[in-house]
């Protein structure tokens, strides 16, 4: 018996099941953490316990969307090195990202979070492998500010051990030894994640990338999530810089090198994917490696346009990320359902490359799945946990527009009614309804000054 239910009528709803099944004027029940039932016309009569009734005239309900790449910590170095590619922007800005502390990850990571719940992100994750000695309990405050905005999270404890004098793009001083990075990662497993399927917390192991990272981290972070029973993320095949990179030190293309690491798996979500033939396709496919497109910010690092037509063909798991905000000033989700249309259809598929509802779909149902999460979230099913958002769509921006899903997809970004993450609301009318959005800029605007401030002052690097 529900202790509460939550009604939602007459609203357009875009299921994302395995169907695609879409209703223009239909129902959803939220029983306390889960969608109770979903289909045309008004609810069931009789229903006992309901809280709230809402009536989504003007609205179009889809599953909350689920961000599969980014970096929270970037909240507070954004609209720097701005016409760059990424070896050059990166090292542009590793100095003034190692001297992050941990006040200055919390800022960045609650100003992350709000920009995502508020563009209707229901799970969000965090890929974080900055960790300056003595810089605090980082992952401990990021996974608090994810609680405090109430949404669903994953944090991929991220690591780099690859510093210039070993070869590596970052500087030494921003570097973990490789025996404490793997004894953090597992610290922080042990700690914080949740294995339960209905979890709200959750830990994968993250490495950063091939240029940042020792083979011998990618192997044992491998050996480690794995018995642990975490997923395991990295950026893989972003630049033709990277391949080269891949090719002259490992003598093998990024794919090969992560075959040979044991970083291919369905177990596996990999950033970018940019630059891979068909024989790397046909591995992520073989393999079940998922994916997380991010378009925004391949397009701000001139790193190229993934083959996403090719990887769904092949059935290979696809979500999007905004990737970090240092990369994608916006940190919004929902504009990459429009951004992953309109730069895929400039590649080479043209107007076949995705249709709206693959967009919608990359956004919702694609990013549970390579979050390994796709039998709980991503879709509106009876008994599927209740992270779903009421798009707004009968304002000047949208109410001309045909057909809901395009309006969402192509039109401007739709302002959030409702949002609600295992069955909570966290946004409503637009406002955050657990965390005070302009306290949250105001704190985020002073970190980023002092983080300027200390990342300027010559000597006294975080070492
Ligand atoms: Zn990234």
């Amino acid at each position: 018996m529900a202790a509460s239910r939550i009604v939602i009528e007459n609203c357009a709803i875009a299921t994302v099941d395995a169907h695609d099944t879409e209703y223009a004027s239909g129902h959803v029940v939220v029983a306390d953490t889960l969608i109770e039932s979903v289909g045309a016309g008004g609810a069931p009569a009789g229903l006992e316990n309901v809280v709230r009734r809402i009536d989504g005239t003007g609205h179009l309900v889809t599953p909350g969307l689920v961000n599969t790449h980014h970096h929270f910590y970037q909240w507070i170095t954004r609209g720097l090195a701005t016409d760059h590619h990424l070896f050059d922007w990166l090292v542009a800005l590793y100095p003034t990202w190692a001297r992050v502390d941990e006040p200055m990850v919390r800022a960045a990571a609650a100003g992350s979070l709000a920009m995502m719940a508020r563009g209707g992100v229901t799970t969000a994750m965090d890929h974080h492998y900055v960790y300056p000695r003595g810089a605090g309990d980082l992952s401990g405050a990021i996974i608090g500010e994810a609680a405090r905005t109430g949404l669903r999270f994953t944090l991929a404890r991220g690591s780099m051990d690859r510093g210039e004098s070993d070869g590596g793009l970052p500087p030494d001083f921003a570097v973990e030894t490789l025996e404490g990075a793997l004894a953090a990662t597992e610290e922080t497993i042990d700690t914080h994640h949740d294995a339960s399927p209905d979890a709200m917390t959750q830990i994968a192991v993250a490495p950063c990338s091939p240029f940042s990272v020792s083979t011998e981290l990618m192997r044992q972070g491998a050996e480690l999530a794995r018995r642990k029973g975490v997923r395991l993320h990295t950026h893989g095949s972003e630049t033709a810089e990277e391949e080269r990179f891949c090719e002259e030190v490992f003598g093998m293309g990024p794919t090969d090198y992560f075959e040979s690491t044991g970083w291919l798996g369905p177990d596996v979500w990999m950033a970018h994917c940019v630059h891979m033939n068909d024989s790397d396709i046909a591995a992520f496919s073989r393999t079940g490696t998922g994916v997380a497109h991010c378009p925004s910010s391949n397009a701000r690092l001139a790193a190229g346009i993934a083959r996403v037509p090719d990887l769904l063909a092949a059935g290979v798991p696809v979500g999007l990320g905004v990737d970090g905000t240092a990369s994608n000033e916006s940190g919004e989700l929902h504009t990459e359902l429009r951004n992953a249309l309109l730069v895929n259809r400039l590649g080479t598929h043209r107007e076949r490359a995705l249709t709206t509802r693959q967009a919608l779909r990359l956004g919702t149902y694609g990013g549970a799945r390579v979050l390994g999460r796709a039998d709980r979230i991503g879709s509106l099913e009876a008994g599927k946990l209740a992270d779903l958002v009421l798009w707004r769509l009968d304002t000047l921006a949208h109410s001309s527009i045909a057909d809901p899903v395009a309006a969402l997809v192509l039109g401007a970004p739709a302002p959030v009614t409702l949002s609600l993450v295992h069955g909570r609301t966290v946004v409503e009318d637009g406002r955050l309804t657990m965390v005070d959005e302009d306290a949250v800029a105001g704190a985020a605007r002073d970190e980023a000054r002092r983080l300027a401030r200390v990342a300027t002052r010559p000597g006294d690097v975080t070492a």
